[in-house]
């Protein structure tokens, strides 16, 4: 299938060639017109800023970042802020598209969304974030709002991240606006469950899949490359369902025990060095390795990309759960599926964030607070009703989990849009 003329035209390899390529299957299925086909592939909106920043010691350094609204035709446009070193355009675009369809997966009234700052913040203060995050919102500020564009944490940022977003926007406009971002403190308009409702998802997730597989959790092993926000969360709930977590990685570092990791220790020792490197409950391995143990579920919950061509040949897995999005590229989804490993796409798997955070605005615009119980039950219920959407679909018509995600998904939009019509 080629591409259109005025779609965003990505490099040779990443996110967005995986995003753009997942999108043309989609569209050749539904038999999308070539002109709603581009649409979908064209990001509404794009902002590109330069970020000064006057660090600790009065030099000033200069930081990229970037906005992009990908769709809007189901609602305002909501996906996470990323900061980490290589964040450029193009995963932007290709993360923004990914939230339009998971939007649309688990029926929340949103379109995508992504944002990013091109910045390491481990080489970086607390004051010099919040700066960077002050002058990053008021330069973005024109484009978002609660009823346009909302931010939500993504690596490298967090609560705190979101709570100075939400106070600059505030004090631009006059008054607080809680709706401005979710992934908030509880204290300021936050909701009980957000923090872990990502990782909750997984775990749910990867119940499903194991149950669907005839995997018994008491007995089964899982390996999670990843322990931030998703990762750690993942990893707890699974081990909560009696899965023997037998590996866990991060950027500096890997850690195995055969018989099960103690994740809450585990835990106190990333909180302590922030790394799961140096464990004592464990033994270290090589971080690439963690992808390819000898476990029945595999959860990649960090970046992009890591599931290649190099590495699926040696997938022991049985199941692959995407805490992260965009893990697997286009040659590694192909040999799964070709090995008969089943891969549970990201726009689903990890959608429980997105979920919890569309309870967080609707909290917020109704100024009231659900109970922690009353969250997690509807993140279920509507995670389930995702599951079991793709696994009919799938059944049905002979696709990977992947494509039944992102034809079920693709086609709301369609609908959406079919129903606005075109203006002018
Ligand atoms: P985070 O910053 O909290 O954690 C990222 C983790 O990945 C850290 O442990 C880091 O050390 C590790 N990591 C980074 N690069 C790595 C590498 N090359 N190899 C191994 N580990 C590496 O971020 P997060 O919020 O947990 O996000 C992780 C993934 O989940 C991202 O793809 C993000 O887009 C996706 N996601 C996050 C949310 C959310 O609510 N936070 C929701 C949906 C999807």
């Amino acid at each position: 299938m080629t591409l259109p003329d005025s779609a965003v035209v990505p490099d040779a390899a990443g996110p967005l060639v995986d995003a753009m390529a997942q999108l043309h299957k989609a569209a050749a299925t539904l038999e999308l017109p070539d002109g709603l086909h581009e649409l979908l592939g064209s990001p509404r909106r794009e902002m590109a800023v330069s970020i000064p920043l006057r660090r600790d010691d009065g030099s000033i350094a200069v930081y990229s970042g970037y906005r992009v609204q990908h769709n809007f035709t189901r609602g305002p446009a909501k996906g996470g802020l990323r900061y980490a070193p290589s964040v450029d355009l193009d995963e932007v675009r290709a993360l923004a598209m990914w939230m339009t369809w998971k939007c649309a997966l688990v029926d929340v009234p949103y379109g995508g969304a992504k944002g990013g700052v091109a910045i390491d913040p481990r080489t970086h203060s607390t004051a010099e974030l919040e700066r960077v995050t002050r002058r990053y919102t008021s330069e973005i500020l024109p484009i978002i709002g609660p009823e346009v564009d909302i931010p939500a944490p993504d690596i490298g940022t967090d609560e705190r991240t979101m709570a100075w977003i939400m106070d600059t926007y505030s004090v631009a406009r006059g008054y607080t606006v809680t709706g401005i971002v979710t992934g908030k403190p509880l204290s300021l308009g936050g909701s009980q469950g957000r923090a872990m409702a990502t990782s909750r998802g997984v775990a749910h997730i990867a119940l499903l899949a194991m149950a669907s597989r005839g995997i018994d959790p008491a007995h089964a092993t899982a390996a999670v490359q990843g322990f931030g926000k998703v990762g750690y969360g993942a990893a707890r709930f699974l081990a909560e369902a009696g899965v023997k977590v037998r590996a866990v990685s991060d950027v500096d570092g890997a850690v195995y025990a055969h018989d099960g990791l103690d994740i809450a220790h585990l835990a106190a020792h990333v909180e302590r060095t922030g790394t799961v490197a140096g464990f004592d409950g464990a033994e270290a391995i090589d971080p690439a390795s963690v992808l390819t143990l000898d476990v029945d579920v595999v959860v990649p919950a960090a970046v992009e990309g890591v599931l290649t061509e190099e590495n699926a040949p040696k997938v022991q897995a049985r199941i692959v759960v995407e805490g992260a999005n965009g893990p697997t590229t286009g040659a590694a989804d192909a040999i799964l599926k070709e090995r008969d490993v089943l891969v549970v796409p990201d726009i689903l798997a990890n959608a429980g964030g997105v979920v919890v955070s569309y309870f967080e605005w609707v909290q917020a615009n109704q100024a009231y607070q659900w109970s922690e119980r009353e969250v997690n039950d509807r993140l279920e219920e509507r995670m389930a009703r995702a599951w079991h959407d793709v696994v009919a679909h799938s059944g049905a018509h002979g696709m990977t989990y992947r494509e039944a995600a992102t034809v079920l998904a693709v086609e709301r939009v369609v609908d959406a849009h079919r129903l606005r019509g075109l203006y002018p």
